[in-house]
């Protein structure tokens, strides 16, 4: 989904481990969300509310239980309050994929969660998608920033890293 602030912007929640979003948890479901196992992710989600910062007028939104949006204008200039701690340093997530039997245009294309806004580039051809996504992968790999990476053809995994994961 996406929606527009305010001021013109558009902020779009179409993918994952965005820098301007984050989950709040009510101090009253704390408990029962930390009791959730790690695999159950989907259970414990719905004791959270989506939360987003406008990168430009950091306005702030906050979704109500049944997820309809409130924002809240802050009173001065505001950091980026849904960031990572880690800032730059945040470890990256890249994501290749092509499906051949797409209109062309539509056939995929590169993703890169980490940058405000996330980096997601198109390619006219498999070739240039797959030679944009090792090159990338490389740069990230040697920078110690990548966290998990897959590629894949039609629906067949073509790499993915670490191997350790395959
Ligand atoms: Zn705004």
């Amino acid at each position: 989904m996406q929606f527009r602030c305010a001021c013109g912007q558009l902020i779009s929640d179409t993918a994952d481990s965005l820098p301007y979003k984050g989950l709040i948890v009510p101090d009253q479901d704390v408990n029962r969300v930390l009791g959730f196992p790690h695999d159950q992710a989907s259970s414990w989600l719905r004791y959270t509310r989506a939360a987003y910062q406008c990168s430009q007028c950091d306005r702030f939104f906050v979704a109500d239980g049944s997820g309809v949006l409130h924002s809240f204008v802050p009173e001065e200039h505001s950091p980026k309050l849904l960031s990572s701690d880690e800032g730059d340093e945040w470890m990256h997530t890249l994501v290749g994929v092509w499906n051949d039997d797409c209109p062309p245009g539509e056939e995929g294309g590169l993703s890169w969660e980490a940058s405000d806004p996330t980096f997601r580039e198109p390619y006219d051809t498999w070739t240039a998608l797959r030679d944009a996504y090792f090159h990338v992968l490389e740069q990230l790999e040697a920078a110690e920033r990548l966290r998990s990476a897959s590629l894949e053809r039609n629906g067949e995994s073509v790499n993915i890293w670490p191997e350790s994961q395959a």
